[in-house]
């Protein structure tokens, strides 16, 4: 590959016995920063989740590549094997860099390996990364804020440690209090997630967008609704990796639907919030 220098800048040194713990993105290899690139160059083994496009391995051709993920049909690994690799391999002397998918510290158990280092005397730096729940959907066209809809927004987990539901969310607060609502590995339990926000009082009509391997070539949006949801998740048959937005923000993919513009599709609707005002307009 071509190199490409690093703009002007006293890029940090990754050095040997520190481990970095650095956001991939959701998987454009575009959207690395240049922190990330500047750590690839870097370091001597990379270890990656499953959600790290290999392309962007590519960028650290002289690192040894270790996969950690747990999807693909590969042997899963253990959170706390993982974190005591890392350790191992700085105190090694290795130049360590640690990749995970999105943002390191968003539902991507960055806080727990970076908390083990810290434990184990190891010096660290965190790199943070754009995560899937708001760049994913700004590749679908998508404002995770928008001022005519939400002053908030909640990113929930559909499922936690034991990978069930999670039980310690209020989702009634959580439909009452949150105008969008941004589920990561919502797919599984999809079913009884639109089940709790229906029965907190959200509308069956309410938009739902859920877009798979978000920012790659494979990229799937469907456009959906709460009463809707599992049986078009059903019918379209999609996989994880998913982001599942519900909210009226959806709807604004009918004017910023960015990619299909670019493909030649004229936007659906230019006021898709029936707001009635130009854009520009204070
Ligand atoms: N740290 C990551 C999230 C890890 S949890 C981040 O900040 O993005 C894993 C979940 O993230 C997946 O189940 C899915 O809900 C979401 N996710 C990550 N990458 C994705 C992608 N490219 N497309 C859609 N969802 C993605």
């Amino acid at each position: 590959m071509e190199q490409i220098t690093l703009p002007d800048h006293a890029w940090p040194t990754l050095k040997p016995g520190w481990v970095w713990l650095c956001g991939a993105g959701p998987g454009d290899p575009g959207l690395l920063t240049l922190h990330a690139v500047n750590a690839l160059r870097q370091a001597d083994v990379v270890i990656y989740d499953a959600l790290v496009q290999e392309d962007i391995l590519q960028w650290a051709p002289q690192a040894e590549h270790i996969y950690a993920g747990k999807r693909g049909g590969k042997p899963s690994a253990k959170q706390r094997d993982i974190s005591l690799r890392l350790v191992d391999l700085a105190r090694a002397g290795k130049r360590v860099l640690r990749l995970k998918g999105g943002d390191p510290f968003v539902f991507g158990r960055g806080g727990e390996e970076a908390q083990t280092l810290v434990q184990h005397g190891i010096p660290i730096r965190i790199i943070p990364g754009i995560s899937a729940g708001i760049g994913g959907l700004a590749y679908a066209g998508i404002p995770v804020t928008h001022r005519d809809v939400n002053q908030s927004v909640t990113f929930v987990t559909g499922h936690d440690q034991s990978g069930q539901t999670p039980g310690s969310l209020d989702w009634a607060s959580i439909s009452k209090g949150s105008q969008v609502i941004v589920i990561y590995m919502g797919m599984k339990h999809i079913a009884q997630i639109a089940g709790h926000l229906l029965n907190a009082g959200r509308p069956a009509s309410e938009p739902v967008a859920v877009v798979t391997t978000a920012t790659t070539d494979d990229q799937t949006v469907l456009e959906t609704t709460l009463g809707t949801i599992v049986d078009d998740i059903d019918k379209a048959q999609l996989e994880p990796p998913a982001i599942i937005c519900v909210g009226q923000s959806v709807l604004m993919r009918h004017v910023l639907d960015w990619q299909g513009m670019s493909a030649g599709q004229p936007p659906r609707n230019l006021d898709p919030l029936g707001r009635g005002r130009p854009a520009e307009s204070a």
